[in-house]
């Protein structure tokens, strides 16, 4: 059984407004980067319209999970990348606080370990390619390695600069095994990053998100830039595209992110598998 669109699924306003869709990094074009596309996209709603435009993505995605969990014939990998303080948290909790948890994994990644620094960089991330039926989140991801990697020169470019290709085909190989892929950079402005940094220092709830070296990494920002540029345009491919994310508004950019995952599990078309014929027979057992 298809399941049908609802009414959040159907939204003309939502169909017919080209700034409320996102579209893939187009490796051909040039991609700045600039504070400017950090903010919203013009032409999107403001405040409680587009809080009411997300509350609705967000429902069409409890939908839309609940039966690609069922249906079991693909598995979803969303990676998420952004400078500190993007919001990665944020949209992990907002956007995936709609799915059923059971058929979600997150995986964080953080510097590795000895044993993981004794594989190659994708063996780490192999492990936790989300199975059929399920929503994988990558906190950060394999594209770590080509970009602080990079900027801090952990390896020789010889080797990071190799990584690219070899990042792409272990995409395909997993696209081409029923792993459906987007990936978010979720983009924000040198202010906002300092806003952020300031509320972690001065919201006591927040604190323990502070490091020290997050002020280093901020340091590097055109470096980082330069990183991100080249991961997001030599790695955005049909099977696995990149999506550049205005994230200094909060809520549209769940609303963006929200709607790109709808629209691909849309496109899977998701159905409850049926029982066969002799199984629901069994109804009428039940009934007498
Ligand atoms: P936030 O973005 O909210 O500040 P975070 O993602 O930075 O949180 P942390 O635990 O503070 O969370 O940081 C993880 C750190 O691990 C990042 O600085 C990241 O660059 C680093 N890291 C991840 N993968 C690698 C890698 N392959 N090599 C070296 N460092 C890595």
């Amino acid at each position: 059984m298809r399941i049908l669109p609802t009414e959040a699924g159907s939204f003309p306003e939502i169909r017919h407004n080209e700034y409320m869709i996102l579209r893939p990094v187009d490796p051909s074009r040039a991609l700045p980067l600039t504070d400017r596309g950090a903010k919203a996209p013009k032409g999107l709603p403001n405040g409680e319209a587009l809080k009411g435009l997300l509350n609705a993505q967000l429902e069409r995605l409890t939908e839309l999970q609940a039966a690609f969990y069922a249906d079991k014939r693909h598995a979803l990998l969303v990676v998420l990348q952004g400078r500190d303080a993007s919001g990665k948290d944020g949209t992990i909790r907002t956007v995936f606080g709609a799915c059923n948890p059971q058929g979600c994994q997150i995986s964080g990644f953080k510097a590795p370990t000895d044993l993981e620094l004794s594989h190659d960089f994708l063996w780490r991330v192999h492990q936790v390619v989300p199975p059929k039926g399920m929503i994988g989140i990558f906190n950060r991801s394999h594209y770590e390695d080509v970009l602080v990697v990079r900027v801090k020169e952990l390896v020789p470019r010889k080797v990071w600069s190799k990584r690219y290709r070899q990042i792409n085909d272990f995409e395909e190989m997993l696209s081409e095994n029923g792993v459906v892929i987007l990936k978010f950079f979720l983009h924000i402005s040198r202010q906002e990053q300092r806003e952020q940094f300031l509320e972690r220092l001065t919201d006591p709830t927040k604190n323990w998100k502070f490091r020290a070296g997050d002020l280093d990494d901020r340091a590097l920002w055109g470096d980082y830039t330069r990183a991100y540029r080249d991961a997001l345009r030599k790695c955005s491919t049909k099977g696995a595209p990149w999506y550049l994310v205005p994230s200094d508004h909060r809520t549209a950019r769940n609303y963006l992110v929200t709607r790109v995952i709808n629209e691909t599990l849309e496109r899977l078309k998701p159905e409850y598998p049926r029982a066969p014929k002799e199984i629901l027979a069994l109804t009428s057992q039940l009934q007498r």
